[in-house]
């Protein structure tokens, strides 16, 4: 059954590139519209029913020119967008087995969520208002070595994990304790999200020290790398001044060899920024430019990284 159904999602294919192709041949000052999948045949139609077709008032594409369908709906067959179109365009192509209506709905690709804590959604109310370095020495971190733990990491994040999904989020970047149990959960819901093991020089609630966080990370990246597509393990240096220059070295060395990204917080508050000018003779945006690089402290070598105000998230390439 399945074999025939690619089968017959080939053939349509090449219908379609055909079909797409003749179109540009006949008309080169006036491309055909590729936002609509061509249909296939009558004969096609009636024996292709897709898995979903999800409609709303209007459709956020997210194309190169920025161009929003009203009244539009996305075809959805095994995973797979198939096609995007008016509502009336893809219901006369397609018939699904599931429909979700669209009235006073927008569709649009998912949300993002660059930098999260995820299960500190039970820490809400704790201290508010406050300077960095006071709210978290004073507060937070003592908060945290005394009252979380596995379980309190799982309903904080699930927790989390609800409110982004309600929210249209459906990829977040997580720095906290316990990652064998944040990536449970979204293995569980059914997001996408970068898990990082936090790395960090003082006593936290999943380690004693940074050589102690280091090696737990290591076996939680060894434990989920390649596991899901959907979850992605990674390392997460606290910050500049919750770790020395040689422990930011070791976490960078730890991730290249294991392949994976870092995030870090960087320029996050004035204290940080003086912090290291002060004691590292960096400027936040050298320090980010260090980090980047595969090799913190050597010569530069490829790699790519992305960063704002607040967060700092970077791909890690291997040294070439
Ligand atoms: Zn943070």
């Amino acid at each position: 059954m399945t074999n025939n159904r690619n089968l017959r999602r080939f053939l349509r294919s090449v219908l379609r590139i055909a079909s797409l192709a003749v179109l540009a041949a006949c008309s080169p000052g006036n491309p055909p519209d590729t936002a609509m999948a061509p249909a296939g045949s009558a004969e096609e139609q009636d024996t292709d029913t897709i898995d979903l077709i999800i409609a709303g008032d209007y459709l956020v594409t997210m194309d190169d020119g920025g161009s929003v369908i009203k009244d539009g709906a996305v075809a959805v067959d095994e995973g797979l967008i198939i096609a995007i179109g008016t509502a009336d365009e893809i219901n006369a192509q397609y018939k699904a087995h599931g429909n979700l209506p669209g009235e006073n709905r927008i569709v649009m690709p998912g949300l993002i969520n660059g930098h999260s804590h995820a299960a500190m959604t039970l820490l809400r109310g704790v201290a508010d208002d406050l300077a960095l370095m006071d709210w978290l020495n004073n507060y937070i971190f003592p908060a945290e070595v005394q009252f979380v733990d596995a379980e309190f990491v799982r309903i904080g994040t699930e927790l989390a994990c609800w409110e982004m999904i309600r929210g249209g989020t459906t990829t977040f970047v997580d720095m906290y304790y316990y990652p064998d149990v944040v990536a449970q959960v979204v293995e569980q819901c059914g997001l996408r999200a970068f898990v990082s093991a936090t790395i960090i020089d003082q006593r936290s609630p999943d380690a004693e020290s940074a050589a102690d966080s280091l090696v737990k990370g290591k076996s939680f990246i060894d434990n989920w790398k390649g596991r899901n597509s959907r979850i992605m393990p990674i390392y997460g240096p606290h910050a500049n001044y919750t770790l020395n220059a040689e422990q930011l070295a070791a976490t960078r060395a730890a991730a290249n060899d294991a392949g994976v990204p870092i995030s870090i917080h960087m320029a996050e508050s004035p204290f940080e920024l003086q912090y290291s000018k002060h004691c590292m003779s960096l400027s936040a945006s050298w320090m980010a430019q260090r980090l980047a690089h595969t090799s913190y402290g050597q010569p530069k070598t490829k790699s790519a990284f992305s960063l704002n105000e607040k967060w700092a998230l970077f791909t890690t390439r291997r040294p070439t």
